[in-house]
């Protein structure tokens, strides 16, 4: 079925096209003919499912008509975690780019103040995490009366998350009679309560999940700890029969960090993230393909749909947030009938990122069994050994040990609010000798609680021209 038949607006249809997108997903075609028509809806669909153009899609044509009031939002986004809600924002740019609409986005880590100025000139879309929303409503900054849109999206996440008695409560400060949809990838009970309470006569819309780990993978996982995780990638790296490798970070700036530290250990490195223009990735990519380098570190924007032949192994260097995210990050190898290696470097702080992968792929991820000989060398020993360079001996570089590297763990992995951690036992790597001192780096302004992503250009955006 054609984008066209589903009832969007010709300046939609427009922006769906510069998109690149050819056809609906199922979870769109599914949702976004009853959404337009008023409908609430329970759509069961996780990330990977094209779920967030199922909302905001139809959402942009029912905001198209009608004017935001100020400190009154006209439509609620509720996301679990600010990476989600800035990603729901980017997609209310890209698609409502022909549209004249404003946006708030509502998360914690930003100065409370400019969101609130946001709000006070009205917007038509308030994306907000519970916490931060709760926390303004209490001080009387925002009014949830002339709301009569709302999305509650990762439902079953937001479970996870301790949100559901906040979401309650915000419902009950939007106006009853209202449009609802909630999205979630499984519906245990608490949910279906919740949506039993808070929807009315739902339509019901099940996607299936996204393909789930390849067999010709072999997956492993390595316990290791934040301030190890580079010397046991340099191990890794040595110690495998490296081809071509694609290194997965969850941040755009462990990405470059993580490429200098690579290169300065003689590693063929490239990187690719979000903030390089689109020429500059392509030009990294052709440099991966062609055999330049191969290594590739790269943030999220390189797990999906990335089709490279003969990616002998992916590194996650750091548990991905989202369970699907590993799914499509591991699938970068083990193309087209080929075997692949995956790593993952786990800290006993991922332990339920952990959890809710091998919840997601049905599969217990191998634990490496890593001896202390082979995962904690110390950095200076390992530099000694040249790293393997795809088409030349590694070049002698002058004599130059490894500065000490910023560190930012703290950045790599907090969330807001802390998710519930499973009290499963610490598992450490064997006890290392001594690491090379890593001065902690003093956290910029905008990063002080984990973000590191657009923010700035989200706060309230003119969408359109
Ligand atoms: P989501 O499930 O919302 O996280 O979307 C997953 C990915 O699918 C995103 O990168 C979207 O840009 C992409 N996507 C969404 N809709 C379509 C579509 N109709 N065709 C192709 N890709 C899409």
């Amino acid at each position: 079925m054609p984008f066209a038949d589903l009832g969007l607006s010709d300046d939609l249809l427009r922006a769906i096209g510069d998109s690149g997108y050819n056809e609906p997903t199922p979870i769109q075609a599914g949702a976004i003919p009853p959404v337009l028509m008023g409908k609430d809806l329970i759509g069961i669909a996780q990330t990977g499912t094209g779920k967030t153009a199922a909302f905001v899609l139809p959402m942009i044509d029912i905001l198209g008509e009608g004017r935001s009031r100020a400190r009154m939002p006209r439509s609620l986004i509720l996301e679990p975690t600010r990476e989600l809600a800035a990603q729901v924002a980017e997609n209310f740019e890209k698609y409502g780019k022909y549209h004249k609409l404003s946006m708030a986005l509502l998360i914690g880590g930003v100065q409370m103040g400019d969101q609130v100025k946001a709000l006070e000139k009205g917007v038509d879309v308030l994306i907000a995490t519970p916490g931060r929303l709760m926390d303004l409503f209490q001080r009387g900054k925002i009014l949830l009366t002339g709301c009569d849109l709302l999305v509650i999206d990762e439902a079953d996440r937001m479970l996870d998350m301790g949100f559901i008695p906040d979401i309650e409560e915000i419902c009950t400060k939007l106006p009853k009679q209202r449009q609802t949809l909630l999205f979630s990838a499984t519906m245990p009970p608490v949910i279906q309560k919740l949506a039993a309470k808070f929807l009315t006569d739902p339509r019901r819309i099940e996607v299936a999940r996204p393909a789930s780990s390849n067999l010709n993978i072999d997956a492993k996982l390595v316990e290791t700890r934040s301030d190890k995780k580079r010397d046991v990638l340099r191990d890794l790296l040595r110690a495998e029969d490296v081809t071509t490798a694609i290194i997965f970070c969850n941040r755009k700036t462990t990405v470059r960090e993580l490429a200098t530290s690579l290169k300065r250990s003689n590693f063929a490195v490239g990187q690719i993230h979000g903030d390089m223009e689109q020429a500059a990735r392509i030009a990294e990519l052709d440099r991966f393909k062609a055999g330049d380098i191969n290594i590739l570190v790269a943030s999220d924007v390189a797990a999906r749909g990335l089709d490279i032949k003969g990616v002998s192994h992916v590194f996650n260097f750091d548990v991905p947030w989202q369970p699907d995210d590993y799914v499509h990050r591991i699938g970068r190898t083990g193309r087209a009938g080929a075997k692949g290696k995956a790593f993952t470097l786990a800290t006993r702080e991922d332990n339920e990122a952990v959890a809710q992968i091998e919840k997601l792929t049905g599969a217990k991820i191998a634990r490496a069994d890593t001896g202390a000989s082979e995962m904690s060398a110390p950095a200076e020993a390992a530099e000694e050994r040249p790293a393997r360079r795809p088409r030349e001996e590694a070049k002698p570089k002058e004599e130059r040990r490894e500065k000490a590297e910023p560190r930012n763990d703290r950045r790599d992995r907090k969330r807001e609010p802390e998710p519930r951690r499973s009290e499963a036992p610490r598992t450490e790597a064997p006890a290392a000798p001594k690491p090379a001192p890593q001065p902690r780096r003093e956290l910029e302004p905008a990063d002080e609680d984990g973000w590191n992503g657009p923010l700035p250009s989200f706060l309230s955006i003119g969408l359109g021209d």
